[in-house]
């Protein structure tokens, strides 16, 4: 399992992202040793199969590992078949994957479930996950659809409010428009901070129970936002324009 990347991958992230305001904020930075920690990310999506059956695909990695195939840095958390699991289905597995999360956070083994109940985990090694090393959460990237599910969200692309990170609206009649671009753009000043998103956004869900969850945790997935949306788009336009040029 990869988990440590190249030699000074591990003082590098932390170098580069001491001061990053997730890290700043967290309720466990103090009893974090960095040079002992491994940033993880989790990432989900939908993937289609055979018959366009589609499986909710949750994997996670350390966010220190690169130049290889995912197969080889990717490891599964869950794959769920969409048209036998209900929302309550994945909220019982995210369930289990913050409480797995929690236990890499605190580098001990709980004793007792997520629901409270007691459980026998500590291993012949004793009470430590992994002899002292720890692991935090510094990354949940997924496609809109994936978010949406896993944080319960009350909106949607198809709701008056659009997005989840500001307050970007539908309406052709209000300042806020989405399709309204640029650095001075009104959504702009409206970018929620992490008690907004809980309050205003999310419906309840185990993530935001995690100690040291914070907004900027979450990212939409690169090749959902550029390779499937804005490079397409681009694309189109590019025969157009060459065609007013010559
Ligand atoms: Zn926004």
């Amino acid at each position: 399992m990869r988990l440590l990347g190249p030699p000074g991958a591990l003082q590098d992230f932390w170098a580069a992202n001491h001061d990053a305001p997730w890290l700043l904020a967290h309720p466990y930075r103090s009893q974090l040793d960095l040079n002992r920690t491994i940033p993880i990310f989790i990432h989900g999506d939908d993937a289609e199969s055979h018959r366009r059956r589609s499986f909710m695909v949750v994997s996670w990695g350390s966010l220190l590992v690169s130049g290889c195939s995912p197969f080889d840095s990717n490891m599964l958390v869950f794959a769920g078949d969409n048209a036998q699991c209900l929302h309550e289905t994945y909220n019982v597995l995210n369930c289990w994957l913050c409480w797995s999360l929690t236990e890499l956070l605190l580098g001990t083994f709980l004793d007792v479930d997520p629901f409270g109940s007691p459980i026998q985990r500590a291993g012949p090694g004793g009470r430590q996950v992994a002899g002292g090393w720890k692991a935090v959460l510094a990354c949940h990237k997924g496609d809109e659809a994936y978010l949406q599910k896993a944080y319960n969200m009350v909106t949607t692309w198809n709701s008056e409010s659009v997005c989840w990170r500001c307050g970007a609206s539908k309406g052709a009649n209000t300042e806020l428009v989405y399709t309204t671009h640029g650095p001075n753009a009104p959504h702009r000043e409206t970018l929620l901070d992490t008690a907004a998103f809980i309050e205003q956004v999310c419906r309840e869900n185990p993530f935001v129970r995690l100690p040291g969850f914070h907004i900027d945790l979450l990212q939409n997935d690169w090749l959902h936002c550029v390779d499937l949306a804005i490079v397409p788009e681009c694309a189109g336009s590019v025969p157009c324009c060459h065609r007013t040029c010559v």
